[in-house]
């Protein structure tokens, strides 16, 4: 019989940051078929690899289909009842700084919105955090002390319309293709367009650059407060800009004058000619994005490196205009959803401020909320290291895998085992985490889910419940309801449509107007259930303007920042490098990082077998002259240790990376092969102001097996 197919539907990836839009259309007998979606400004058609094969990836095998107790089958009032009783005994018993939540960039933000309401509103704690601080939380301490409030200036169109892109910690090219395809559409129209890439491997991104600065790994404070040494030095500062709508220009420019050429090329081991080149084509472009990701904010001073680039913006007025900005890249779907409904332990809803004590007061009033966190909780290690302490005694993970993605992989494993209640929702019915669960609660998974997620340029999309919930699988909004709801919190979580959360979440973005804050959706606060439906992707902050509903695309182009006197802050900061560096017993330098073909921990791309064409196997990146001096060849097994752990990887020769230093892939853990789950190599070593781990340096030591 012929298949009739249904009408399209437009919803977004589950994977990357860039939040390609998709069309989706479903046959009759439940065949998909997706395709770019034309029309939606982040992808304009394209699809990466990854995104294209979403659609062999709508399956019911592998996934969690009912609630369970113990590894029982167990109904949904069941679940919820126990799920409900055991953490109000808990809190009765140790209060609430004794339960957490740890949530996920995965989730959409009507579900994180729900989450943090019930924790910080109604338990009363902000023991909540988020996977998101494994991937942006360094950018957003820094945007914070840099514009006053958590905010990315940026849009995607100034790729499109900008003379110069520095890559700053990016292997775009199989991180984010989209954007980076963007690049190079832009550099094809305008041959003027230089692109730098600043990494310590040459990757497929540096393939295309003018040029590539592979500096010593996490040296990058010093390469750009060398290039605000050098502005100032050679009379190239935007004084105007500077004098105007600056605050603390002096005290960073002196503790930047140390950075000279000589000193720097020193420190991040570069050619003082190519270091020269960098800043002198830097202080001849005027239009020039810096565009960083988690090569900058995975490091225990991801804070301070953002900042040296935003110092560099604002030194040269670079920033407010099209084509211009310090750029950061989230890598997950919704990891800025998460920022705005106060998804990380440091934040209240709508980017308020938790220390804060009008803003406890807003938020509480607004949810009528019997309780407010109004102190920081602690963040994803930290969380983890008070569940191993015995502080906190029951964990509700929701959509994520942080046996797999957390530091020191041993520790959550210890954790998980010493904490008397494991509580995970997840769509899928096996991973290294969900071994650890005394409750497991199925959610709904791509193109069941319903709401909304925002991507890197701060533009709102709407993911689409295309299809049916799997089995007795609920949407994590729902679970999260349920559970509140059987707590004895009654009034705070009757939805019945993720449009009632998404106007609640706009509506509170606007309430008492919040010394004009920035982040505010508040026109989006009426919309019917068909209008949140028909939602199309648009920018944050939004306006109401004769009655139409605006996004905004720039930000600062009036020069107006959200600190106190409405000036942005330079940040004074001196370069650091890793605890985390070689001895004699662990001589190499480890990274790692994505490959283009998997995502996180491969629970959906592990199971679409062409996506393994690229690379199948966990593979160790290794010199060739290093490799040499070990007797290793490629393809060789060879077992990998660092002072928390050892893993078994493949040997891959290339001069791609610098001597002494090696890459991993991140995806692989014991689903997919025995011992080869990075993490294991990782010391929790955090940022002492965003928390976030340094995932991209680890000592090792290689041995052929
Ligand atoms: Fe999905 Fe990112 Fe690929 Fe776009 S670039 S299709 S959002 S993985």
């Amino acid at each position: 019989m012929k298949n009739t197919t249904s009408s399209l539907k437009q919803t977004t990836c589950a994977y990357c940051g860039v939040g390609c839009g998709i069309d989706v259309s479903v046959s009759q007998n439940n065949e998909v078929t997706i395709s770019g979606a034309a029309d939606h400004p982040a992808n304009f058609g394209k699809l990466c690899i990854k995104g294209s094969k979403l659609a062999e990836t709508i399956t019911n095998d592998g996934r969690l289909l009912t609630p369970m107790i113990s590894n029982k089958a167990v109904s949904w009032p069941n679940a919820v009842k126990h799920v409900a009783g055991q953490l109000n005994k808990v809190i009765e018993q140790y209060g609430p700084d004794s339960v957490a939540f740890y949530v996920s960039g995965q989730l959409l933000t009507e579900d994180y919105y729900v989450a943090n309401k019930l924790m910080k509103g109604y338990i009363g704690t902000a023991n909540i955090d988020t996977n998101s601080r494994l991937c942006m939380s360094s950018a957003v301490s820094a945007y914070k002390r840099a514009f006053g409030e958590d905010l990315v200036p940026n849009s995607y169109q100034d790729l499109d319309n900008t003379d110069l892109i520095i890559m700053v910690g990016s292997n775009a090219a199989w991180t984010h293709p989209v954007l980076f395809q963007r690049m190079q559409r832009a550099k094809a129209l305008n041959p003027q367009l230089n692109i730098i890439v600043i990494d310590p491997r040459s990757t497929p991104t540096s393939e295309s650059a003018d040029l590539t600065l592979n500096l010593k790994p996490g040296s990058d404070t010093a390469l750009f407060n060398g290039l605000l040494a050098y502005l100032a030095n050679h009379k190239l500062l935007d004084t105007d800009f500077i004098g105007n709508h600056c605050n603390n220009f002096n005290d960073t420019l002196a503790m930047a004058k140390k950075y000279t050429i000589e000193y720097v090329a020193q420190f991040c081991e570069l050619k003082q000619t190519d270091i020269l080149h960098f800043y002198k084509i830097f202080a001849a472009t005027d239009k020039t994005v810096s565009f960083y990701s988690q090569g900058i904010n995975q490091s225990s001073s991801g804070v301070d490196k953002c900042n040296a680039i935003i110092n560099c913006h604002l030194a040269s007025g670079k920033i407010g205009k099209l084509g211009c900005g310090p750029f950061s890249i989230t890598g997950q779907p919704n990891a800025m959803g998460g920022r705005e409904v106060g998804g990380l332990a440091n934040q209240l809803a709508a980017h308020l401020d938790i220390e804060n004590c009008e803003h406890q007061k807003i938020v509480q009033t607004f949810w009528q909320s019997p309780k407010i966190a109004n102190k920081e909780g602690p963040k994803a290690v930290e969380l983890f290291n008070k569940i191993k302490q015995g502080q906190i005694k029951a964990v509700w993970i929701m959509a994520t895998n942080p046996v797999v993605s957390l530091p020191d992989s041993n520790q959550v494993i210890a954790a998980l085992k010493a904490c008397p209640l494991v509580i995970v929702s997840d769509c899928v019915d096996k991973n290294d985490t969900l071994s650890f669960a005394d409750v497991k609660l199925p959610a709904t998974g791509w193109l069941e889910k319903n709401g909304t997620v925002t991507n890197s340029e701060r533009r709102i999309s709407r993911q689409r419940g295309i299809m049916p919930p799997a089995g007795n699988a609920k949407h994590d909004w729902q679970i999260i309801c349920d559970v509140a709801k059987a707590m004895g919190f009654n009034g705070g979580f009757n939805y019945s449509h993720p449009s009632e959360i998404f106007s609640e979440h706009a509506a509170l973005s606007g309430y008492k107007n919040q010394g004009k804050r920035c982040f505010d959706i508040s026109p989006l606060a009426d919309l019917s259930i068909k209008e949140y439906d028909l939602l199309k992707p648009i920018q944050w902050p939004i306006k109401k303007t004769n009655g139409q509903t605006m996004g905004t695309d720039s930000l600062f182009t009036d020069k107006q920042f959200f600190t106190k006197n409405k000036k942005a802050n330079f940040i004074a900061v001196e370069a650091k490098l890793s605890v985390a560096q070689t001895s004699d017993k662990y001589p190499i330098l480890l990274n790692s990082g994505r490959i283009r073909d998997q995502w996180h921990s491969m629970t959906r791309t592990g199971t679409t077998s062409s996506l393994t064409e690229h690379i199948n196997k966990p593979q160790l990146s290794l010199n060739p002259i290093q490799a040499e001096k070990l007797g290793i060849k490629t393809g060789d097994l060879v077992t990998t240790s660092s002072n928390t752990g050892n893993v078994i990887l493949s040997a891959l020769l290339t001069d791609h990376i610098r001597l002494g230093e090696a890459f991993a892939p991140i995806h692989w853990n014991k689903q997919y092969a025995s011992n080869a789950t990075i993490s294991n190599l990782y010391s929790a070593i955090t940022d002492p102001i965003s928390g976030q781990p340094e995932s991209k340096q680890t000592a090792i030591k290689i041995r052929k097996c």
